[in-house]
C-alpha cells in the first residue's frame, strides 16, 4: 500500500469521516486515523445512543399519561439492561455500516492513532504517511473537576456503560448534557440532584427558556442545587458524597457524573511539528475556512471549539472537501443561526439570537412576541404540561431573528423554522403562512 496520499484525515468521527467521504467522491485518495469504532462521539457515546435514552425516558412519560386516555395498565417496570443491550448492538450496527460505506468510496482506514511528526507527515502505528492536505478531526472528551476524589465520579462516556439504573444520581454541571441526562435517569425513576456553579441550568439560553426548564425540571422532581462549585468528592458509609466550596455536604448517592464541559484532543497530536497553533485550553484556532495557520492543515468538529454539534463538524468538513477537491474555492461553513435542540423533557428546540443577544446587537428595534399555553396532549390529563415559544424580530421589517420554544416537539419543529430564518423570514412572513391545526406548531405563525 501506498503511504501517500491527496487527504489524511485524523479522527473517523462525524466531521472527519464526512469530509474524507466527500473527497473521496471527487476522487481524492484519502485515509482516516481511527483506532476506535468508526463513528466517533456521536455514534458511540453521543447523540445516538443519548437520543436513544431519551425515546426511553419520553416512553416512560408517556405510560405515567397512558390512564388519563383510558388505559388500563396495571403497573409497568423497566429493565434498563435490555435497552442497553438493544442501543449498543445498534451503535455498533452504525459502526459496520461506516466501515462498509468508507470502503466502498475506497477510503483507507488506519486503525491506529495518528501524530504529526512533520508539516505533511503522520505516523501511526510505526508507518509515516505522507498528505498533500491533513484535516485534524480529533474531537474531544469529557472533562472532570480537578478536585479530590473526582475519580469516584463518571461522565457522559460512563453513562452508556451503566448497566443498571442508580437510584440516586448527582450530576455537576448546567450545560446540556447535565440536563438531558439528568432527565433521562429521572423519567427512569432515578432521584436526581444536578449541582450548579452559578443560579441556573442552560446560562446561554433565553432566559424564557430557562425559566420554563426550571419550572418543568422542578414539576418532574430534579432538584437544582445552585451556587454550588465541588471541592472533594468520595466514598462515605452509604454512598458516594459530594462537598462544595461553601462546605455543603450532600451524601447517599449511587451514581455521580461529571458534566463540565469537553476537552479537545489535542494533547497527544505533536501539533508543535507542524506549527499548528491552539487556544490557551488546546482548540485547535482556524479562520472561516477551517485553515489552521500552517499551510495545507486544516481542522474541523469540535475540536476547533466553535459550535460542538454533529451537523456542524459534517457540514464544515464537507465544505472543506468542496473548497480542496471541487475547485469551489469560497465554500465555507457560515456558523450563525444553526438550529440546536436540548432533548430535556419537554424538550426544547432554539435558533438565532436570545432576547438578550438581540437586544445587544438591535437596541430597541426589537419586537418579542411571546406565547405560553397547554398543548392539547395535557387538555384531558391531570398531569400538567407546558409549552412556552418566543418570537424576536429586529428592524422595521420586523425580520425574524431568533426563535425559542420548550415542549413537546419543539425538537422536530425547529428544523424547518431555522430554513426560515435562514432565508430571512419576517414576521409578515410568519403571519402570512396558513397554520397546521391542532398542534403546538401553529402558536409561531399566530402569534400578535
Ligand atoms: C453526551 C453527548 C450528547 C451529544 N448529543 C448531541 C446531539 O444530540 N446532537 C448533536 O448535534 N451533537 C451532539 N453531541 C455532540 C457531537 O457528538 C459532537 O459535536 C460530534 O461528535 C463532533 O464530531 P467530531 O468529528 O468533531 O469529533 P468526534 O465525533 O469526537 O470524533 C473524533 C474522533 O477522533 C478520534 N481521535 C482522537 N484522537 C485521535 C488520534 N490521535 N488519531 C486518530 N484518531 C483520533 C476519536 O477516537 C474520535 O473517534 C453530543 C455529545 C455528547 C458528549
Amino acid at each position: 500500500m501506498s503511504l501517500n496520499f491527496d487527504l489524511l484525515v485524523i479522527g473517523g468521527g462525524s466531521g472527519g469521516l464526512a469530509a474524507a467521504q466527500r473527497a473521496a467522491e471527487y476522487g481524492a485518495s484519502v485515509a482516516v486515523f481511527e483506532p476506535k469504532p468508526l463513528g466517533g462521539t456521536c455514534v458511540n457515546v453521543g447523540c445516538v445512543p443519548k437520543k436513544v435514552m431519551w425515546s426511553t425516558a419520553a416512553l416512560a412519560h408517556g405510560l405515567a399519561d397512558a390512564s388519563g386516555y383510558g388505559f388500563d395498565l396495571d403497573s409497568w417496570r423497566h429493565d434498563w439492561g435490555t435497552i442497553k443491550t438493544r442501543r449498543d448492538a445498534y451503535v455498533a450496527r452504525l459502526n459496520a455500516i461506516y466501515a462498509k460505506n468508507i470502503e466502498a468510496k475506497g477510503v483507507t482506514h488506519i486503525a491506529e492513532n495518528g501524530y504529526f511528526t512533520g508539516s505533511r507527515t503522520i505516523s501511526a502505528g510505526g508507518k509515516s504517511y505522507q498528505g498533500k492536505h491533513i484535516i485534524i478531526a480529533t474531537g474531544g472528551y469529557p472533562a472532570r473537576p480537578d478536585i479530590p476524589g473526582a475519580e469516584h465520579g463518571i461522565t457522559s462516556d460512563g453513562f452508556f456503560e451503566l448497566d443498571e439504573r442508580p437510584d440516586k444520581v448527582a450530576i455537576v454541571g448546567s450545560g446540556y448534557v447535565a440536563v438531558e441526562l439528568a432527565g433521562m435517569f429521572r423519567g427512569l425513576g432515578s432521584e436526581v440532584s444536578i449541582f450548579v456553579r452559578y443560579d441556573g441550568v442552560l446560562r446561554n439560553f433565553d432566559d424564557m427558556i430557562r425559566q420554563e426548564l426550571d419550572d418543568a425540571l422542578s414539576k418532574d422532581g430534579i432538584t437544582v442545587v445552585t451556587e454550588a462549585i465541588p471541592s472533594k468528592a468520595g466514598t462515605g458509609h452509604s454512598g458516594l458524597f459530594l462537598e462544595t466550596r461553601d462546605g455543603r455536604v450532600f451524601n447517599d448517592f449511587d451514581c455521580l457524573l461529571w458534566a463540565v464541559g469537553r476537552k479537545p484532543n489535542t494533547e497527544d497530536l505533536a501539533l508543535e511539528k507542524a506549527g499548528v497553533d491552539v487556544d490557551p485550553r488546546g482548540f485547535v484556532l482556524v479562520d472561516d475556512f477551517q485553515n489552521t495557520g500552517a499551510e495545507h492543515i486544516y481542522a474541523v468538529g469540535d475540536v476547533t471549539g466553535r459550535v460542538s454539534l454533529t451537523p456542524v463538524a459534517i457540514a464544515a468538513g464537507r465544505r472543506l472537501a468542496d473548497r480542496l477537491f471541487d475547485n469551489q474555492p469560497d465554500r465555507h461553513l457560515n456558523y450563525n443561526n444553526i438550529a440546536t435542540v436540548v432533548f430535556s423533557h419537554p424538550p426544547i428546540g432554539t435558533v438565532g439570537l436570545t432576547e438578550a443577544e438581540a437586544r445587544a446587537e438591535y437596541g430597541d428595534i426589537v419586537k418579542v412576541y411571546h406565547s405560553a399555553f397547554v398543548p392539547m396532549y395535557y387538555a384531558v390529563l391531570e398531569s400538567e404540561g407546558r409549552a412556552a415559544m418566543k418570537l424576536i424580530t429586529a428592524g422595521e421589517q420586523e425580520k425574524v431573528v431568533g426563535i425559542h420554544v420548550i415542549g413537546d416537539g419543539a425538537d422536530e419543529m425547529m428544523q424547518g423554522f431555522s430554513v426560515a430564518i435562514g432565508m430571512g423570514a419576517t414576521k409578515e412572513d410568519f403571519d402570512n403562512t396558513v397554520a397546521i391545526h391542532p398542534t403546538s406548531a401553529e402558536e409561531l405563525v399566530t402569534m400578535r
